[in-house]
């Protein structure tokens, strides 16, 4: 170590100093080649130092991205110790390199931040046994080399002219428009690697009692998230949470660490190679199972190093303004330490994790796309990224014409918005006088917020189940309270819907890991969960009934199936009620109780509910879902059904028919009633009242001032009643001028 650091810092050009490393590997290994090759632009390595083959082949030989060993070693990221390379099925020889055929062969990848940007080998004529202490000792000269390069390239190196050390091409990714918008900025990594400010120890023992306490300070504080975590939902969570406190006591991970700091490496160094080849391993498994521990192993050793640096704590830096959030995954605490950071947009690498960051989005207004497949392996800090979360295509490093381009579309949804503002405080009334009441969907307290500004009439639909989603911990009867307690407060003289908890399908608490169910949408979850874990549902409906002390509290319960599902909520709900009452504690002052449509089974049965209940509420997304039989997630069949279709309007129609027939409030709350289109299509088909997304209010408020219902209303029936007709055409035809922007 002591050799390789004053090589290191000899004032010799890049290609000398590497030519000294493989000199001084080949000696110290006793190996009858080394050589050093880095990834180029295009993928390729090409062969920058050697000792052994022939100096000519010097920058001139070159292999394809996959080829051979080398290729093999940049493939898996990992080392790869070959006793009888000649017979190895990825064996490949190169006779202009003057290479004797060799026997064994040992390669690691040079990584940077994850990515493979050269690959260190020795190899041996005869057929030899590179031991554990060969491999780890390659890998730390890997990880200095890696270091000196990234330095050299960055100081505009002619010797690493063509060497792809940082990604620095244009790059459009695409993965899943999760929350709706447009941004451009420059690129924040979450939780970004600390870099080790220095590599080799100067006192071997001191760094050996530094890592010794950070490791115990590590395992004290997952000690502690055990200690604290509650799921409502069974197990699982602490399973989770038990193979993490199992990683971070791994005694061989602890001994790994420190057998490196023993060998010469700062106690930063150790970590970060262990860092580096756990995010190596992670960008080439596929194995789920093998992804999460692999993920788990890199927190931790993020952790650590943020615990060597001294800075753990928050990870939101504090000056995020204008900035994009690039993950490859959040935690829901994550997300809330991001809401007032100002940033731009999020995108994540991950997409199965990512529900609670849809939820926070979107109450923020940013656009997001997640599932964008190895973007932590292309961006780094600082880039200039485009999120265009409408696509859910990503740019990294755009050209200045795609930049241009979407600088115009910006500048067009700002005047849009301007416009939108320009009616906020108007009501949505169509011009033959026709009153569609307009409210929002709201389920955290960033919603909440937002009711002055977003122009609605109050909060249609209240996601009670939001804080249970993006909290670590399962909230409280008091928690949940006083959360309802600030809702009415802000909501003041206007309605809020609450919807008791839809748990379960999709929307997994934090930690809790799904049920194993075969069809989770169709299985055990919302009102039917609740039912079951009568516990957690009383708990929920007292903290409502309290906090709307002296105020009309209005609950309607989700996917509701049978008529006895509803009466036996109902039935608690005015317990709790009564119980309050009773006991002279705070209680509000009128009941309203409702139920959402969204399975087709209630949709044709809730009329016998005349006398029992007080308003019912569409929920378009569960209702298409169930109706056409397509998960409302399934991209592959998310065009194939759309709302617009005769036979699912003409099912709207009736239920709206049946509600009135009834005197019973009906309204549709799901994400469709946020489209223009849509929603003057259930305006015309009877509906009165539309919740939907914040952002969905004034382009609808806009399209239902401009529109004369009376006007088109014998169109619109001829439509419906065509026998062979493109509706979705046929409608745009009919409402574009009042859509359109
Ligand atoms: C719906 O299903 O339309 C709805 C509003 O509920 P959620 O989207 O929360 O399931
Ligand atoms: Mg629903």
């Amino acid at each position: 170590m002591t050799r390789l650091r004053s090589l290191m810092a000899e004032g010799r050009s890049l290609d000398g100093r590497l030519a000294g490393v493989v000199d001084l590997i080949a000696r110290s290994f006793v190996a009858d080649v080394c050589s050093i090759y880095l990834r180029l632009e295009n993928g390729d390595f090409e062969l920058v130092a050697t000792e052994g083959l022939k100096q000519e082949a010097i920058k001139r030989t070159r292999l394809a991205r996959n080829e051979g060993l080398i290729g093999l070693v940049s493939q898996q990221a990992r080392p790869q110790n070959i006793q009888d390379a000649p017979h190895h099925p990825r064996f490949s020889y190169r006779p202009e390199t003057g290479e004797d055929p060799f026997t064994s062969f040992l390669g690691v990848p040079i990584l940077r931040f994850g990515r493979v940007i050269g690959v260190l080998a020795v190899q041996n004529v005869v057929r030899r046994v590179y031991d554990e202490e060969d491999v780890e000792t390659l890998q730390t000269i890997a990880m200095v080399l890696a270091e000196v390069v990234t330095t050299e390239s960055k100081s505009g190196s002619e010797e690493l002219a063509d060497v792809a050390v940082r990604p620095n091409r244009p790059q459009e990714l695409i993965g899943r428009s999760l929350s709706d918008g447009l941004a451009m900025g420059a690129v924040h990594l979450h939780d970004p690697v600390v870099a080790p400010a220095q590599f080799f120890a100067k006192d071997i023992g001191h760094e050996e009692e530094r890592l010794k306490t950070a490791l115990e300070q590590l395992r004290s504080f997952v000690d502690s998230m055990m200690v604290q975590h509650v799921s409502p939902l069974g197990g699982e969570s602490r399973d989770i949470l038990e193979t993490y406190r199992m990683l971070a006591y791994d005694p061989s991970w602890a001994a790994r660490l420190l057998d490196a700091v023993s060998s010469g490496l700062s106690a930063e160094a150790a970590v970060d190679r262990a860092r580096r080849e756990h995010r190596a391993r992670l960008e080439n498994a596929t194995d789920s199972y093998l992804r999460d521990r692999l993920h788990d192993l890199e927190d931790l050793d993020n952790r650590l190093l943020r615990l060597l640096a001294g800075h753990e704590g928050s990870v939101a830096s504090p000056d995020l303004d204008g900035k994009i959030l690039v993950a490859r995954r959040l935690g829901p605490a994550d997300l809330l330490e991001y809401r007032n950071a100002g940033l731009r947009a999020i995108v994540l690498e991950d997409e199965s994790t990512t529900s609670h960051a849809v939820i926070v989005a979107r109450a923020l207004g940013l656009p997001l796309v997640g599932g964008v497949d190895r973007i932590m392996a292309v961006v780094e800090n600082g880039d200039d990224a485009i999120v265009d979360g409408d696509t859910g295509h990503v740019h990294i490093r755009p050209e200045s014409d795609l930049v241009a381009v979407y600088r115009d579309r910006l500048l067009m949804r700002s005047q849009r918005l301007a416009e939108f503002a320009a009616i906020r405080d108007l009501k949505a009334v169509t011009q033959d006088g026709v009153h569609i009441e307009l409210m929002m969907n709201a389920g955290l307290s960033i919603d909440v917020d937002n009711l002055d500004a977003s122009g609605a009439e109050g909060i249609g639909l209240f996601r009670t189940e939001f804080q249970f989603l993006v909290s670590e911990t399962l909230p409280t009867r008091m928690e949940q309270q006083e959360f309802y307690g600030r809702v009415f407060e802000t909501a003041g003289d206007r309605p809020v819907l609450f919807r008791t908890l839809d748990l379960g399908g999709d929307k997994l608490m934090h930690g809790a890991r799904s049920t194993g169910e075969e069809n989770p949408a169709l299985g055990w979850r919302s009102l039917r969960l609740a039912l079951d874990k009568k516990g957690l549902f009383r708990r929920q409906l007292r903290a409502l009934c309290r906090a709307a002390d002296g105020k009309t509290l209005s609950v309607m319960f989700p996917l509701v199936t049978t008529l006895d599902e509803y009466r036996a909520a109902k039935e608690m709900l005015e317990q709790e009620f009564e119980r309050a009452k009773r006991r002279g504690e705070s209680y509000p002052s009128d009941l309203q109780v409702g139920a959402m449509i969204e399975t087709p089974a209630f949709a044709l049965s809730f009329h016998e509910l005349k006398g029992e209940i007080d308003f019912l509420s569409i929920g378009t997304n569960d209702l298409h879902q169930y109706f056409f039989a397509v998960d409302r997630d399934n991209r592959m069949l998310s065009d194939r059904y759309p709302i617009l279709n005769k036979t699912f309007l003409l099912f709207l129609k009736d239920i709206c028919a049946r509600a009135n027939a009834c005197n019973v409030p009906v309204s549709i709350c799901g994400e469709a009633a946020g489209n223009p289109l849509m929603a003057l299509v259930f305006s015309l088909l009877g509906f009165r009242r539309l919740s939907m997304p914040v952002s969905g209010v004034g382009p609808v408020k806009r399209a239902i001032r401009r529109v004369n219902l009376s006007q088109i209303g014998l169109k619109f029936e001829a439509i419906l009643e065509k026998q062979t007709s493109d509706m979705e055409k046929d409608l745009l035809n009919l409402l574009q001028e009042y859509v359109q922007v």
